[in-house]
């Protein structure tokens, strides 16, 4: 029946034949589970009706004897009524006799009212004992040991008692009834449980074998996926459908629906795949399009890359052809300046200078513009020194503000780090701008640069900068606009104030370019002041601080700052109590003696004062007179601080005593510095310390003037020219190679210490000749520095210098500051030094053979003309140099040889310092000799020695005179 109601293809049927084994088909359970139900149901039925059965048998039974023997009894006891009226007692011994044939009763004893006992009758195995002792004084029945006695008064008709009757039945008999009662019930038991096992093992087939065979099924389905197989319903039904068609017709119904389902499916995989291969057909179109798009559109990238780069050539070459003029324009107007002229020559070449700067100014804009504008604006991140970058700016934009008679003052608080990480020429830019832009709208009054923290960020710092000024103030509808491109306040055709309208445009980019914002606050007639934050990275060394000496030297000394700019007084005052000095201000001359003469009174007078120049009533140089009539002051330092137009100010210094004169705005390290050197004049004497620091602020001083070697490849006659003077005024020994070619043949025979070269050039170009250059270093085991010196100012192009193996970069128009620090931050090549070197002066004919005493001229140009500095030094030298000879002299006497060499080697290289060509020579023969160990020799040398050094101080006292 099973094997029948599924329906399933042959094929599939050796398959299913697996699957079964495979998944072991369990259909005992629910049969065994029905078979139990009903066994256990039929059980418990059976069960309770015998039990009911035998228990009703238990109680009933009893009760029946009981009323049986109570009846007996009184028969019994009736029938002895007349035996009792007559005590016949044979005659109530026969009544008892027919008892016998009860043979439940064991015995029968008749008493009459005395409780005699008046006839008895007892069966034979009758146990007198206990029938005796179960004489009941009261009708009733007793149960006792399987017997059940009955007491039972005789009554006669009247109803009066005339004796008792006492029955003794046994109740074996009902109990074997009992017995066999139970019997019965467990026969019929086991006999109903086993035709109950047999129909319930047939008749459960009713139930379990469609569960089954849909069971079956089910797996099949699952086993196989074949939604054709349908489980079957059972033939015939009598009562109609049941529960398990219902269930058997709904899973054939799920497997319709599946198969349904399965056929949608495939229909929608059929249907789907048709969409893809149509849609593959699409897509493969498209993408033969879109790479004939991508085609076009790279051509159309490539020439506008090609547009891009001619633009960027174009614009490198508009670029370089215009710089190599202007180059040639202001470097020769300030060769110019430098000679004798008239007054109005000066004044025309000036104005020459002042417009070619304000031209390379508007190109320099328009360059940078058209560089942000391509995104090709480039920064150069570098460790910078924010107090030095800001005051060498201010340096350079104190001329025009001095010219306008307006006061620049930088104020940079304390707390703002000084070593940072950023693009300091971008920073001067942004600045150099916004300061330019105050100079030019600002007719009296003064401009401030104020530099504060803004915050720490996670990778630096962030700086707010401000600029003020007392000008002209912009409209607050003008203030948003003039940050746009070309835009300014004044847009008519008779501008008062020129200018391309560029500069904010370009300072706001770059600006955003540091990370930071630009706004203005400003108030029309008031001034403006035009605020800008900027990110900075810290270096690690965050130590370089503005105070380079022992600051022990200025602490607490009283200082008297003069001057009547608020400003400047304030930024002066809060520099001179970060150095620990104790400044007192006076704004203006009157109020300086005030306080001159009060310091004096207390008998505390000022060690120090900072003077500025121009003050109206009475200038610095009036108050200066005034105060070289007062004898307390004496012993005062000054320190002037001027603009840099007055003229004729060196001599007035030097007139008046004046120790030192600086150009206002003062940078704080070259205050210190300053301040430092003046104070060191007295100090010398009592302090070792100070004259360390005295000789090696000397020293730095002079370290950046030791005289370079330099080839000089350039192939345009003006930039040749003009190279050549600054760095020959700079002391500096150069040689031309007019194209990368001759530059190979002059390397050939000699070594320089920097070679300087153009890029474009006919024959050979810069880029070539350094790629010879370098091959030759390698196979020499030499290195030729190499900077590339050029009019190429596009993004990148430092990069490529850098990348062809150059070691530094010069853009054109050659500043001279930056060609100088360039040039000598390239050492001495090894086999040659400059003339200060103490190795090589003997070997130098101008020294060596002139034997002069000492070239003025030549320390003059060393120390940039700069008689303060020479003196210092002189002063250094002429303390310092007793001690060097008695250094040899001891050395001498112990017979020591080396220290001999060491202490001649020390003083050869002081002297050295003065170009003091004798001194030197006999100081070499002195250091060769201790090396030779000819110690007798150089004890005469040594007097030698000590008459050219006598020779050396007489003739610096003259110039310290
Ligand atoms: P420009 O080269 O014309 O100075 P900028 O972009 O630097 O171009 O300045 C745009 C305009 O903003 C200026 O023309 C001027 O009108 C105004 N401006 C800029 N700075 C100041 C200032 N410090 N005081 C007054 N006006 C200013």
């Amino acid at each position: 029946m099973k094997q029948k109601s599924i329906r399933r293809p042959q094929s599939k049927r050796r398959k299913s034949k697996k699957s079964n084994n495979h998944f072991s088909i369990h259909y005992g359970p629910l049969k065994a589970k029905l078979m139990a139900i009903i066994m256990l149901t039929t059980s418990i039925a059976l069960l309770l009706a015998c039990f009911a059965f035998v228990v009703y048998d238990l109680n009933v039974l009893p009760d029946m004897q009981t009323i049986e023997l109570e009846v007996l009894a009184r028969i019994t006891g009736a029938n002895c009524v007349p035996d009792l009226h007559f005590n016949d007692r044979d005659a109530a011994k026969r009544t008892l006799e027919w008892l016998k044939t009860n043979q439940h009763i064991i015995s029968a004893t008749v008493y009459n009212l005395e409780q005699d006992i008046f006839a008895e009758y007892h069966k034979e195995d009758w146990n007198k004992s206990i029938s005796s002792a179960l004489v009941p004084q009261k009708n009733g029945v007793k149960f006792r040991n399987n017997e059940v006695i009955i007491h039972q008064s005789i009554m006669d008709s009247s109803n009066e008692e005339v004796g008792a009757i006492v029955l003794t039945a046994d109740l074996k008999e009902m109990y074997s009834h009992v017995n066999q009662y139970i019997l019965i019930a467990a026969c019929v038991l086991a006999a109903s449980l086993l035709v109950a096992l047999l129909l319930s093992s047939k008749l459960q087939r009713v139930i379990s074998d469609p569960i089954v065979d849909l069971t079956k099924t089910a797996q099949i389905v699952s086993s196989e996926k074949n939604y054709e197989i349908r489980a079957k319903r059972k033939k015939k039904k009598l009562s109609g459908k049941d529960e398990l068609d219902v269930l058997i017709d709904g899973f054939n119904g799920m497997l319709d629906q599946i198969q349904a389902r399965d056929a949608e499916l495939l229909k929608g995989q059929v249907e789907l795949e048709q969409r893809v291969r149509l849609r593959t057909n699409d897509l493969e179109q498209e993408i033969i399009e879109r790479k004939r798009a991508e085609e076009s559109l790279k051509q159309a990238r490539d020439a506008a890359l090609e547009a891009s780069r001619v633009k960027s050539e174009f614009l490198a070459n508009v670029s370089h052809e215009i710089r190599t003029p202007m180059n040639g324009i202001i470097g020769m107007t300030e060769l110019a300046l430098d000679t004798k002229l008239t007054e109005d020559q000066h004044e025309y070449l000036q104005t020459v200078k002042a417009s070619a700067d304000s031209l390379l100014s508007v190109i320099n804009d328009i360059l940078d513009f058209s560089k942000i504008e391509a995104g090709k604006l480039s920064f150069d991140f570098t460790d910078f020194n924010l107090r030095d970058t800001i005051g060498d700016m201010m340096s350079s934009l104190a001329y025009r503000s001095h010219e306008k008679g307006l006061e620049l003052a930088s104020h940079i608080l304390p707390d703002v780090p000084d070593a940072l990480v950023g693009d300091p020429s971008r920073l001067r830019q942004v600045i150099v701008n916004l300061v330019g832009n105050s100079i030019k709208f600002t007719d009296e009054g003064e401009i401030v640069v104020r530099v504060m923290k803004e915050n720490v960020t996670k990778d630096g710092v962030a700086i707010h900068f401000s600029i003020s000024d007392t000008g002209i103030g912009i409209a607050p509808e003008k203030q948003r606009q003039i940050f746009e491109a070309f835009t300014q306040v004044d847009g008519s055709a008779t501008r008062n104030y020129g200018g391309t309208g560029l500069g904010l445009t370009i300072s706001s980019q770059l600006v955003s370019y540091m990370g930071g914002r630009i706004w203005v606050e400003s108030k029309k007639g008031k001034g403006s002041t035009f605020h800008f934050t900027a990110n900075f990275g810290l270096q690690d060394d965050q130590s370089i601080e503005p105070m380079q000496h022992d600051p022990g030297i200025l602490n607490g000394l009283p200082v008297l700052v003069v001057d009547d700019n608020a400003t400047n007084r304030r930024i002066l005052h809060e520099l001179l109590r970060n150095w620990n000095m104790k400044p007192r201000l006076a704004d203006s001359s009157e109020a300086a003696l005030q306080e001159l003469t009060q310091a004096n009174a207390k008998g505390k007078p000022f060690v120090l004062m900072l003077l500025d120049l121009q003050m109206p009533v009475v200038d610095g140089f009036g108050l200066m007179e005034k105060i070289n009539a007062i004898p307390e002051c004496g012993e005062m330092k000054v320190i002037l601080l001027s603009s840099s137009v007055a003229q004729g100010i060196p001599e007035k210094c030097r007139q008046l005593e004046i120790n030192d004169h600086l150009t206002k705005p003062v940078k704080q390290s070259d205050l210190l510095n300053s301040i430092f050197n003046v104070l060191l004049d007295n100090k010398l004497a009592d302090s070792e310390e100070s004259v360390i620091a005295g000789m090696e602020a000397a020293a730095n001083l002079q370290g950046s003037r030791i005289s370079r070697r330099v080839l000089l490849v350039e192939d345009n006659e003006i930039n040749q020219k003009l190279a050549v003077r600054f760095l020959e005024k700079q002391g500096h020994d150069v040689q031309v190679a007019k194209n990368g070619k001759v530059a190979l043949d002059i390397l050939e025979n000699a070594t320089f210490d920097v070679v300087l070269m153009d890029l474009q050039m006919p024959v050979m170009g810069g880029f070539d000749a350094t790629k010879q250059i370098r091959k030759r270093d390698s196979e020499r085991g030499t290195y030729t520095p190499i900077v590339a010196m050029t009019a190429h100012a596009m993004a990148g192009d430092k990069e490529r210098c850098l990348r062809a193996g150059m070691d530094g970069y010069l853009s054109k128009p050659i500043q001279s500051a930056e060609l100088f620090k360039t040039v000598e931050s390239f050492g001495p090549a090894p086999d040659r030094s400059g003339p200060l070197s103490s190795d090589s002066i003997v070997s130098r004919p101008e020294d060596s053979g002139s034997h002069m005493v000492f070239n003025k001229q030549k320390l003059l140009s060393l120390v940039d003309n700069d008689e303060e500095l020479l003196m210092q030094i002189v002063d250094v030298f002429l303390t310092e140099y007793p001690g060097m000879i008695a250094e040899i002299r001891k050395a001498l006497e112990e017979g020591d040889n080396e220290k001999l060499e060491h202490a001649a080697h020390s003083l050869k290289g002081s002297v050295g310092n003065f170009a003091a060509g004798n001194a030197v020579t006999v100081a070499q023969k002195l250091e060769n000799l201790g090396r030779e160990n000819k110690l007798e020799r150089a004890r005469q040398v040594l007097e030698k020695l000590e008459e050219e050094l006598d020779n050396l101080k007489r003739e610096l006292r003259t110039i310290t005179k």
